[in-house]
């Protein structure tokens, strides 16, 4: 069993209670981890602000910078244990969460590069006795809740953005993957960080993100995770008044229409859904296609979906590893019997695979209307629900008739289609004849119920930095106390 750690300021700490982390392919656990206590979330907010007010807090931006640039370096060396952590904890593929922290180090690359060009503005006060400017600074201590989905590359979203600007972290990881956010922090030191500049706590239940979110101590807070969990914790973090970013689920409708290339579309599809098993936030649950080409592309989804290979996420030739928790694996069956229930059609799929752990088909849903329940909430599994339509129009009324607003695929060769589409969609990205990529210099977010705020790109530096507006008397003059100018 592998024995991991927290990260409180200079100390690992192991915890005085622990919890373990279980394998879903092998169903045994297989990480010990600490459960922290409320004085271990008290101390590693105390040594977030410490390093923020200390040492950190006075590196020039070119130093933080160097150091960011280090730790994506440490990153790809450590690459292979970091990858196999994540697998081991959620069972996604070893090659997608490979892939994942292997492209962290970008990352940390570009926000190196923007963390010496915070600059603020001079601006015309519109009167000849003041100067005026606006510096940004860094907002302080941010606490980052974490799910189990993609934990490094989530984190990173968050953490790389926030070294930029001079901030310091507390990350709470999942319970359900918690361990290489926690093996992360031991590389802090390594790439010569000062203490506290970034600390973790663990736990297996909801407590500890309920301590952190609601301390006093946070400034701001980074979730990402459920819509119902982001709304508790935007409402602890309100509790003394920090605001929040939230990154949260999605139901994204992915487009097809008939002049498209049908076979790039339909593995736009499968790449959509079926990819991660189904288990991202950006999960092209929803395909919507042409009422012309609609059994075609169900056919040769329907067709790729039932050869998937299942099995052992660390072996290369593995297309769909189980599915992260029984809990996980009981909330997709439950939405998949009840749409057999109500007279759904089951075109692939639709049950368990009978191959030990906690694998579930590849699966197809056809025959429902937009207002079904498999088409109106958040399933995070491989269950693709199967809409048609028959002009733009409808497409796009389908397409928003969501309370998420997280992404959507667009497939089609007709360029004004295309950008007529885009404007009307109510999400936070649109890819055109492409589905599910992701980097460091696109903003990232959602609309509705997806959250608010954006991650990636200069916007994502913005949520980590404030404003502030200094007026310089340049006359020496004296004004009327009792008026306002
Ligand atoms: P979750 O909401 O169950 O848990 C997320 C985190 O919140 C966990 O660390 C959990 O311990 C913690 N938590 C739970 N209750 C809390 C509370 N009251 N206060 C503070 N922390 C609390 O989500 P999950 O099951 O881990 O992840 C899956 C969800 O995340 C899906 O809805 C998915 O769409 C979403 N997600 C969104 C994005 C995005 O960027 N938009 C990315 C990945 C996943």
């Amino acid at each position: 069993m592998r024995q991991v750690s927290m990260q409180i300021g200079a100390e690992r700490r192991p915890g005085t209670a622990t919890f373990s982390s279980i394998d879903p392919y092998t169903g045994e656990p297989w990480a010990v981890l600490p459960e922290a206590t409320r004085a271990d979330v008290d101390d590693a907010v105390a040594a977030a602000r410490a390093a923020f007010e200390g040492e950190w807090g006075a590196l020039t931006g070119t130093a933080r910078g160097r150091l960011l640039r280090r730790l994506g370096e440490l990153i790809a060396e450590s690459a292979d244990d970091l990858a196999i952590a994540e697998t081991r904890d959620n069972g996604k593929l070893l090659r997608e969460m490979g892939g994942q922290v292997r492209g962290l180090p970008a990352w940390y690359d570009y926000y190196a590069g923007l963390a010496d060009k915070i600059d603020g503005r001079v601006v015309d006060t519109g009167r000849g006795d003041f100067f005026g400017y606006v510096s940004r600074e860094p907002v302080g201590v941010v606490a980052s809740i974490l799910p189990w989905n993609s934990p490094l590359l989530l984190l990173t979203f968050k953490l790389a953005p926030a070294l930029a600007a001079g901030c310091t972290m507390i990350a709470k990881p999942s319970e359900q993957a918690p361990v290489s956010i926690l093996l992360l922090a031991e590389l802090f030191e390594k790439a010569g960080f000062p203490p506290g500049v970034f600390n973790t706590v663990s736990g297996a239940s909801r407590q500890v993100g309920e301590w952190l979110v609601s301390h006093p101590g946070v400034d701001h807070v980074s979730f990402t995770g459920s819509e119902a969990t982001g709304a508790a914790v935007a409402k602890a973090a309100a509790g003394h008044l920090a605001p929040a970013t939230l990154e949260l689920g999605g139901k994204s409708a992915n487009i097809v229409f008939p002049d498209a290339d049908l076979a790039a579309a339909a593995n736009g599809l499968v790449a959509g859904i079926f990819a991660a098993a189904g288990q991202t936030c950006i999960a092209g649950s929803r395909g919507l296609v042409h009422q012309d080409v609609y059994d075609e592309i169900l056919e040769r989804v329907a067709d790729r979906a039932a050869r998937i290979v299942m099995g052992d996420p660390q072996q290369p030739e593995t297309e769909m590893g189980p599915i992260c928790f029984p809990g996980q694996l009981q909330k997709i069956q439950k939405f998949v019997a009840e749409a057999r229930d109500a007279g759904a059609r089951i075109v692939t799929g639709g049950d368990d695979r009978d191959m030990g752990g906690l694998f579930f088909a590849p699966t197809i849903i056809a025959d429902v209307t937009n207002d079904a329940p498999v088409c109106q909430e958040e399933i995070f599994g491989p269950v693709l629900s199967m809409l048609r339509f028959k002009d733009e129009e409808e497409a796009v009324a389908l397409a928003n008739d969501s309370r998420y607003g997280l992404a959507a695929g667009l497939w089609t060769r007709d360029i004004q289609r295309a950008f007529r589409m885009t404007k009307k969609l109510r999400v936070g990205t649109v890819w055109v004849n492409a589905y599910r990529t992701l980097n460091f210099a696109m903003p990232f977010g959602g609309v509705k119920a997806s959250g608010f705020g954006r991650e990636n790109g200069s916007e994502g530096l913005h949520e980590y930095l404030r404003d502030k507006a200094v007026w310089i008397e340049m006359t020496g003059g004296t004004r009327d106390p009792f008026v306002l100018g």
